[in-house]
């Protein structure tokens, strides 16, 4: 039997299509953009035209575009960029529920003194704005969310907590890592300062990615170098990888309205099936507002990492949790989060789905699953 791969969320397949497009900068156009000879300033227009799509498909202006090695170095270059331009304020507001890119730099701002307010979800893992809208204030400098959540999918109110952030003058952050390929992102809609991305989350090449960053926002270049990348991110510029991200990007957009509507329909189809198995299974996290691709399962009673291994076993690639944090002796914050305790956070696995996915292979799984729960 052919594998079958529902771990869309931790990263996705390379679409031939971006292969073609990021070759010729790997082969006969290598020079650094950065050379004023000929070949370096073919790389440029490469790098130009790469910013040009990313710009244009999320909204944002040319030199609003910065691209980066992927998600983590954009979350990090957030809460660093704002920590070191914070002035006398002290104070960053964010969900519990982000990843651990966040959560990690927030500790580490932390043993320097930063006060970090957390924002628990509710219990179908949606934050309440209002929460923020309290929190937020005059020692804020920064205030973050999410716009949908790795493990549970849930897609939170970015724009309202922009708008309350605003109204006390505060900068604000969302990571759209896990959005962006997956619904329409619009940077201005939004109202966001600044927002990151990756792009193999979207079917391109794993480590590159990159943030928009509002004109006239107030931030530090994190990693110091070369002139790359408007004084703002040292080192040569991944000319292929950045043209990779902009045409995944594109290709995604393309067909994002169609590919979601159909991933949602098979989404649904295995929640239905895997919830009539028996009944103690059940979904966490909200029905409605949540990423087209993510089922994120309680097996109540079952050990989530033998039948991880069971249906890997049986060539049924899941997760635990976030890719990140499998492997890890530690239940998921995020379904701790929401109010799954231990024992039920460690019972549940996520299965995220994409555009080459068929029903046919997801009756196979339910039948996979209800044998190994069989045994198990
Ligand atoms: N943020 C979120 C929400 C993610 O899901 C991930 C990756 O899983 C990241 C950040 C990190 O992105 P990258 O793998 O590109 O470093």
């Amino acid at each position: 039997m052919n594998n079958i791969y529902l771990d869309h969320a931790s990263t996705t397949k390379l679409d031939s299509r971006v292969l073609d497009k990021m070759a010729p900068y790997l082969t006969e156009i290598y020079g650094n953009a950065n050379s004023v000879h000929t070949l370096g300033r073919n790389a440029i227009k490469g790098l130009d035209e790469a910013r040009e799509i990313v710009a244009s498909l999320i909204n944002a202006n040319f030199n609003e575009v910065y691209f980066t090695s992927g998600g983590t170095e954009g979350d990090n270059w957030a809460l660093r960029g704002f920590y070191n331009q914070r002035g006398n304020k002290n104070k960053i507001v964010l969900s519990s529920i982000e990843h651990l890119a966040m959560l990690k730099t927030c500790e580490h701002l932390e043993t320097k003194g930063v006060e970090v307010c957390k924002i628990s979800p509710q219990k179908n893992g949606i934050v309440n704005a209002v929460d923020y809208k309290n929190q937020i204030d005059d020692n804020t400098f920064l205030a973050s969310l999410m716009l949908a959540n790795n493990e549970i999918g849930s897609i939170q109110p970015v724009k309202q907590v922009a708008e309350y952030s605003h109204e006390k003058g505060v900068c604000f952050f969302t990571d759209a890592v896990q959005a962006i390929g997956a619904i329409k992102v619009d940077v201005k809609d939004l109202n966001v300062d600044m927002l990151s991305f990756s792009a193999h989350k979207f079917n391109g090449p794993k480590g590159v990615g990159g943030v928009y960053i509002k004109n006239g926002t107030k931030i530090n270049g994190e990693i110091l170098g070369g002139h790359q990348e408007r004084e703002k991110r040292g080192g040569t510029s991944n000319v292929a990888g950045a043209i990779g991200l902009a045409y995944a990007l594109k290709y995604s957009r393309e067909t994002l309205e169609k590919d979601a509507l159909y991933v949602t329909n098979l989404r649904n189809y295995f929640i239905e099936k895997v919830l009539k198995i028996n009944d103690k299974i059940f979904l966490n996290g909200d029905r409605e507002s949540r990423l087209p691709n993510n089922a994120n399962i309680l097996f109540s009673g079952i050990s989530g990492e033998s039948l991880l291994y069971k249906l890997d076993m049986q060539g049924v690639y899941a997760s635990l949790g976030a890719a990140c944090s499998a492997g890890s002796i530690n239940p998921s914050h995020v379904l701790t989060e929401i109010g799954l305790n231990e024992l039920d956070a460690k019972s549940s696995l996520r299965f995220t789905f994409g555009r080459e996915n068929t029903f046919e292979e997801i009756d196979k799984v339910i039948e996979i699953i209800k044998n190994i729960l069989k045994d198990l």
